[in-house]
């Protein structure tokens, strides 16, 4: 997928955020990851560990905290738990469904020296 791109910027994000604490390590990060992003934690894993390399995130840990898709009904309002690509309300049977959780990607906290 776009591991690549998604993880050079948490790495970007990551790195400021360390320099403006101007800490001397960045020790670890904490991604909260959406099931529906469409990033593979071990892919996101892998790359950051490179990118990291030579800089003061290197040999950082990086954490996944995951989160579950969720859906809502934006006729009746209830909650919907797709179970496949053809969404439908099972109250109402309306197919107007919104993704309510599901799409996170964003560094939620890091840990520096
Ligand atoms: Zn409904």
């Amino acid at each position: 997928m776009h591991e690549l791109e998604i993880t050079r910027s948490l790495v970007n994000v990551a790195l400021d955020e360390a320099k403006k604490a101007n800490a001397r390590k960045l020790k670890s990060v904490t991604v909260v990851l959406g099931e529906m992003s469409g990033a593979v934690d071990d892919s996101v894993a892998f790359y950051f560990e490179l990118m990291t390399k030579d800089t003061i995130g290197e040999g950082a840990k990086i954490n996944f905290r995951k989160v579950p898709m969720q859906a809502q009904c934006r006729n009746c309002g209830s909650t919907v738990n797709p179970k496949d690509i053809f969404w439908e309300c099972e109250k109402c049977h309306s197919m107007d469904i919104e993704m309510t959780a599901g799409k996170e990607l964003y560094i939620e906290s890091i840990e520096v020296d």
